[in-house]
């Protein structure tokens, strides 16, 4: 089926068309500059964002794949988990274009959508599969055991999302936002092993209670311990060695409990998704230590990494290809929808 997929859950405005598995285009307008000088997201300038660039951009996701609205078998769009603004925005145009072109909507789980995205590579995904999702409003492992059907969530952060501590450890650090790039290169040359910043609920006890949990507030804070102690005594501030210890305490903790849920859980396979899979030391970890363990390792472009339309597309087709019935038009956007929610009816 042809499907466009609609996108606006935070500050990228993703319009994707893909035939079936096939991705035909995945325009991408983001908002990013304009909440910089705020150090994150801020929802009212990110929906009002979405509302410009929706227009232009859907123009732009057809004329790229030569599509006219008119051969659409389908509209798909995010209802959730995101800002509540933001969602609302996408999914409002989702609802009018599905009307006025008499298509059926599909509402979809924004999470479910960063696994989907890899049906749209060269291999196509197999399930069961663990996947580790990282961006700056997430950090989720789950348990696909069929993409359509049956996601579970194993865990998540019990505090900040994995980007949001690379950005503000970036601001402590006197770096712009994102963050995330600028941890990357300030890491250069740096030593990742000249401090023991702390593993968040690694410790025996933790783990009884959060073996698939995550936890980055206390590693922020003692990075900015550490750094203030530094000031304090009038020493300089090591940048480097201080960046590229802290992304390797980040690095270690996703790695570590990602491969344990695939060894815990018999499932030899991890796909890694979200905007933190930009970070070239997480990629590198991963890939060393999947190896070691006889994991198969599946890292998507980050063009599909990142929020998109193309992977809200892309889990919609796989829902008419197992015969699922659209959704209605009374739903809404649900900031907090759960994993399990493949579909909102
Ligand atoms: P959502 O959580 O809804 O997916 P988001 O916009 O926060 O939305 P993405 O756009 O997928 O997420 O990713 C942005 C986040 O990824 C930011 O927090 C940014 O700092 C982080 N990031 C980007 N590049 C890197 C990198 N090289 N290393 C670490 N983090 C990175
Ligand atoms: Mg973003
Ligand atoms: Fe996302």
């Amino acid at each position: 089926p042809l499907v466009l997929g609609i996108e606006t859950s935070c500050d990228e405005t993703g319009i994707g068309i893909v035939r079936g598995d096939r991705l035909l285009s995945n325009t991408i307008a983001s908002s990013m500059e304009q909440h910089a000088r705020y150090g994150g997201v801020v929802p009212e300038v990110a929906a009002r964002a979405h509302l410009e660039a929706l227009g232009p951009s859907i123009r732009a996701a057809l004329a790229e794949s030569g599509v006219a609205l008119a051969d659409l078998d389908a509209v798909a769009v995010t209802s959730g988990p995101g800002l509540a603004g933001a969602l609302m925005v996408g999914v409002g145009a989702a609802k009018a274009l599905a009307l006025s072109l008499g298509k059926p909507l599909y509402a979809v789980n924004h999470l479910v959508g960063h696994v989907g995205a890899d049906v749209l590579t060269e291999q196509p995904l197999e399930t069961p599969t663990i996947a580790l999702l990282v961006s700056g409003g997430h950090t989720s492992l789950l348990l696909v055991r069929d993409l359509v059907d049956d996601v579970e969530l194993l865990g998540e952060t019990i505090d900040d999302a994995a980007g949001e501590a690379f950005d503000k450890v970036a601001r402590l650090l006197g770096l712009p936002y994102p963050g995330g790039p600028e941890i990357d290169r300030a890491a250069i040359g740096g030593d990742p092993t000249a401090i023991r910043f702390p593993r968040g609920l690694t410790l025996p006890k933790d783990l009884e209670r959060h073996r698939y949990d995550f936890s980055f507030s206390g590693l922020k804070t003692a990075v900015a311990r550490w750094v203030e102690q530094r000031e304090d005594a009038g020493e300089p501030v090591p940048v480097a060695d201080v960046a590229a210890s802290f992304r390797e305490a980040v690095v270690d903790v996703l790695v570590t409990k990602a491969l344990a849920a695939c060894r815990d859980l018999g499932v030899p396979r991890l796909l890694l998704g979200g905007g933190v899979i930009a970070n070239r030391r997480l990629r590198e970890v991963a890939v060393e230590r999947a190896a070691a363990t006889g994991v198969d390792l599946r890292i998507p472009p980050l063009s599909l990494c990142t929020d998109n339309g193309a992977m809200i597309a892309a889990l919609g087709a796989q829902l008419i290809m197992a015969g699922r019935q659209p959704s209605g038009l009374a739903f809404g956007a649900d900031s907090t929808l759960p994993v399990t929610e493949i579909q909102v009816p």
